[in-house]
């Protein structure tokens, strides 16, 4: 893991945040090839979950919500962590943290910082919802939180899409945005954040048929994960038993992938019935069931969610494609060298092609200016003349850019490039003037 986060500052994926300040605790930033990458994960579930179905509608309400939201959701009262404070050097812990010797509350119960006995307090609930003040007065009145969760703004606007849209059950409200959530043992680099990114889809079907969205909603999902080209071995499902299951919840699963720091969920499929729904009909005072104009039944819709993490989904890819190869020398000397290389699906790559002058002279940067300069009205491509073409290929390996464009002598001739693959360091020769179909149908293929 440390590898890949280094390699992640060192080529400008994700850096921490306030560096220069120290960093800000579990809080990252995306870098100019980490933006790329994220947003391409992000375009890419977008396409599949909106743009490619007739039944789902897309939405971005806001972060801030009213308070009685959080009340309906159960947050309030229930988003919580039972915490150990240290009365004497004030940190605190979880209740469960297996650093804790003792127990907690008690004369034996011991602080795994400052190692004195009888200073932990008894657990206490600690909500982990950021807390805000909204207008010019800080009182009770004027709290709000920032959301934990972007699937309440779906919920509360189910009828605003449903009759502006002219939709009918069943169909899906699909949503990309920011939660915030202050956990209190976060960690694993963009594994578990305080401020993160989900990818949520609220699907609304008539009671009784939940059980087959579901069914069918875990096939989806697990296909449009297969298809950012994760390796099949590294994936697993793990079925929420009764003790797991959150209050709401009628059944869930989540996706599991094998990261450096072992087995770990990064997307859920669940089955949370009516109790959104009915919650925010009880808690508003307004009317949320449904119409079905074919039965003349009325009924408040179950919801079958899908719910991915950006960031956490963006480091299963890297995680992934991240490989330490031994391959011969690219610089033509007779010896083999390890390289680290991003094998990220071509579709994914922040970079999709860079271009190389051979050398700095004989007219090489100009041609491979020129054809840097029309690729990059299609394409993110990158330009580099620096070191050797060996160090160019390996920045670029780093990187994840499925295919590298050498201009050299032979350039100057017959118009040909050499363009040289990622993956299988094979290098062909192809027409500048034939570059860009060549790449396009490399990188959608
Ligand atoms: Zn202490």
């Amino acid at each position: 893991m440390e590898k890949l986060v280094s390699l992640a500052k060192r080529r400008g994926f994700v850096f921490q945040s306030s560096e220069i300040y120290g960093g800000l605790g579990s809080v990252w930033d995306y870098g100019p090839l980490g933006v790329e990458l994220k947003k391409n994960i992000k375009e890419r579930w977008w396409r599949s979950m909106v743009h490619e179905r007739e039944d789902i509608e897309g939405l971005d309400a806001a972060i801030l919500m009213h308070p009685k939201v959080w009340e309906a959701s159960g947050h309030v009262a229930g988003f919580t962590d039972p915490l150990v404070d240290c009365k004497h050097c004030k940190n605190r812990f979880r209740a469960d943290d297996p650093k804790i010797k003792g127990t907690p509350g008690q004369p034996d119960g011991q602080c795994p910082v400052c190692g004195m006995k009888g200073t932990l307090t008894a657990p206490r609930q600690f909500n982990l919802m950021f807390k805000t003040f909204m207008g010019p007065v800080e009182e009770d009145a004027a709290v709000i939180w920032m959301r934990p969760e972007t699937a309440q703004g779906i919920y509360v606007n189910y009828l605003n899409v449903l009759q502006s849209s002219r939709q009918k059950v069943p169909f899906g409200i699909a949503q990309i945005g920011k939660a915030f959530r202050n956990e209190i043992t976060p960690g694993n680099f963009v594994f578990r954040t305080r401020e993160f990114e989900q990818m949520e889809m609220q699907f609304f079907v008539k009671p009784g048929s939940d059980g087959e969205w579901f069914e069918f909603w875990r096939g989806e999902r697990m296909k449009w994960i297969q298809g950012l080209g994760i390796r099949q071995e590294k994936l697993r499902w793990h079925q929420h038993g009764k003790t797991e299951l959150a209050h709401y919840a009628k059944d869930a699963y989540d996706i599991e992938y094998e990261f450096p720091f072992g087995w770990n969920e990064f997307e859920g499929i669940h089955n949370r019935g009516d109790f959104d729904l009915s919650r925010h009909q009880e808690y508003s005072g307004k009317k949320l069931d449904y119409l079905d104009t074919t039965t003349n039944t009325r009924f408040v819709p179950n919801v079958v969610e899908t719910s991915a993490g950006a960031d956490r989904t963006t480091l299963v890819v890297l995680c992934d494609a991240y490989r330490e190869e031994a391959v011969k020398n690219e610089d033509g000397a007779d010896k083999e060298e390890l390289r680290v290389v991003l094998k990220l699906k071509p579709e994914l790559a922040p970079l999709k092609a860079a271009v190389f002058p051979l050398v700095n002279k004989d007219g090489m940067p100009d041609i491979a200016r020129r054809i840097y300069d029309d690729l990059r009205k299609r394409l993110n491509v990158f330009y580099d003349d620096g070191g050797s073409i060996g160090r160019r290929y390996r920045r670029q390996d780093e990187a994840g850019t499925p295919f590298c464009i050498t201009i050299d002598g032979q350039t100057s001739q017959d118009q040909t490039v050499t363009v040289r693959d990622r993956d299988t360091l094979k290098q062909i020769r192809v027409a500048s003037a034939k570059l860009l179909d060549y790449l396009k149908e490399q990188l959608t293929g």
